[in-house]
């Protein structure tokens, strides 16, 4: 374990952000690592539980006490090997991940968790800059293929694990570049893209071919992706955005949050776009919905120099803190900010969006209405948010049907997703599997990671009658 009476002498120290009035002014990432000396301290904090509760609290199963200590006695490349042993992508985590594991810590009981997620991120961006991470090209190859559609987290766990068991991957992404919500939905400023073209490289190297623009079930036929590979995988990711059916909203202005951030991000990228741009530069936003995608919202209409920002939320303000007693190790429900929260924003709970009004097809502001606990309107609490551009940021319902998911006709679950079980991850077609979004439904990166890792394991099995890759 790390120093046996480290928790008692180190506090908990994180990284820091640069200051918002800096950080507003571009796109770029602005989180401050720890020197090696703190991170060796905070390492030293890991009590190294019998039962670490932060590997139940982590999807993909990390070995964080292991890696804890290794970066306490400063055994960087040994903790790189426990740390890739588990996730193929830690530096997409190390970035964005909620960390539940932290939430799970021992320590956490007195808020003061192990700064996990921190020494993640110090141990894949240092094996980076050392230059110790090299495409790890299969001894041998199995003469077998496969076909994976989508180059999200998911998608892309699948393909390397797949190709590093020594089968032919090769991946089809409608989009012009690889990487799902990683490129198209989370802004730059909390994921540089340029993790996500590393990757791609090591990848590609690794034997992994990319077809991007290449949308199946639209310029790309389905079947006969079924017909040419001995195994396809779904990883289409929950795409269908949650409407908000009230008067209004065909007005100029309403925007799903998704059209709004993919075009920031290929703005930054450089990637042109055909739609008309949609800019927050001077403009009353209203960020209707209070998760990821809403804080996302937030922080790039705060770069376009919007006028003002307001993020309504239809649940209630959720408590500064929770009732340890009753929630740990449990992922808590709690009032949380994000950096985009600090970058001037104004936050409102329990409230409805009743309509929207406006002049000339343009919106002008939505009539609200404050609601109870069971989300009923209270009357007589209406009142007017004035805007110019609205974003619904409410979620995603389930992938999408049209094209892919219909000429397939795979069976979905109650939920709309593509049914397939989390052990062997096999749909109703046979040979086709599904894994991440598009299966568990809108989630996070690191469930995706796993849902890759786990059904290439399956597709492996599948292809070869067993399986070395771990689940
Ligand atoms: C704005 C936003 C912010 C988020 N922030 C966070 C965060 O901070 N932390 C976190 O953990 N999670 C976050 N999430 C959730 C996370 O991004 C997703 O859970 C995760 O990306 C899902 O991975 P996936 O591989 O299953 O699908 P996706 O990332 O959605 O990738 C699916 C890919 O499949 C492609 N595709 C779909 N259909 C086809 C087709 N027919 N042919 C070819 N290609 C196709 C798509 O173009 C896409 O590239 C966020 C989500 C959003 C929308
Ligand atoms: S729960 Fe916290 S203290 Fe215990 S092993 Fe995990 S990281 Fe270390």
């Amino acid at each position: 374990m790390g120093k046996p009476t480290g928790f008692m002498e180190f506090s908990r120290q994180e990284r820091t952000y640069a200051p918002a009035s800096d950080r507003i002014s571009h796109y770029n990432e602005f989180v401050n690592g720890l020197d090696d000396a703190a991170l060796s301290r905070q390492g030293a904090r890991c009590m190294d539980c019998g039962i670490p509760f932060c590997h139940s609290g982590c999807p993909v199963s990390n070995v964080i006490p292991d890696w804890n200590d290794l970066v306490y006695k400063g055994r960087w490349k040994e903790a790189l090997e426990a740390l890739h042993a588990t996730n193929n992508f830690p530096e997409f985590t190390g970035r964005i991940c909620p960390a539940p594991c932290e939430a799970a810590c021992t320590l956490n009981i007195d808020d003061v968790p192990v700064t996990i997620k921190t020494i993640e991120c110090a141990i894949i961006d240092r094996a980076w800059e050392e230059s110790w991470i090299q495409p790890q090209i299969p001894s041998r190859r199995t003469g077998k293929s496969v076909a994976v559609i989508g180059s999200g987290p998911a998608g892309m766990a699948a393909a390397q694990q797949l190709a590093r068991a020594g089968h032919e991957v090769t991946v089809f992404e409608k989009n012009a570049k690889a990487g799902g919500l990683l490129r198209y939905g989370i802004p730059d400023f909390k994921l540089s893209k340029s993790l996500i073209d590393r990757r791609v490289a090591q990848m590609r190297a690794e034997g992994v071919e990319f077809r991007t623009k290449a949308h199946v079930g639209a310029n790309v036929d389905a079947k006969e992706l079924l017909k040419k590979f001995d195994a396809v995988l779904l990883a289409g990711g929950s795409e269908s955005p949650r409407d908000l059916a009230v008067p209004g909203r065909e007005l100029s202005g309403v925007h799903f949050a998704m059209d709004f951030l993919g075009q920031q991000n290929k703005r930054v990228g450089g990637e042109g776009f055909d739609d008309i741009d949609i800019l927050a530069t001077g403009k009353r936003v209203v960020v209707i919905g209070g998760g990821d995608t809403g804080s996302d919202c937030i922080g790039t209409s705060v770069r376009q120099q919007a006028l003002s920002v307001v993020q309504i939320e239809i649940l209630p303000k959720p408590p500064e803190k929770e009732d340890k007693a009753l929630n740990w190790p449990k992922w808590p429900n709690k009032l949380r900010s994000s950096s985009s929260h600090e970058e001037g924003c104004e936050r409102q709970w329990s409230v409805a969006t009743q309509s929207f009004f406006g002049k000339n097809g343009k919106l002008q502001g939505l009539n609200a209405i404050k609601v109870d606990d069971k989300m009923q309107p209270i009357k007589g609490t209406e009142f007017v948010i004035k805007a110019d551009l609205a974003f619904l940021a409410m979620g995603f319902v389930s992938p999408v049907k049209k094209g892919l998911l219909e000429s397939l006709g795979v069976s979905l679950d109650q939920r709309g997703n593509v049914a397939a079980d989390f052990d062997g991850f096999a749909t109703s077609v046979s040979k086709l599997f599904a894994a991440g979004d598009m299966r568990r439904g809108q989630s996070l990166v690191v469930h995706a990671i796993r849902e890759g890792r786990r059904a290439a394991a399956a597709i492996d099995s599948f292809l070869m009658g067993s399986t070395v890759l771990p689940r």
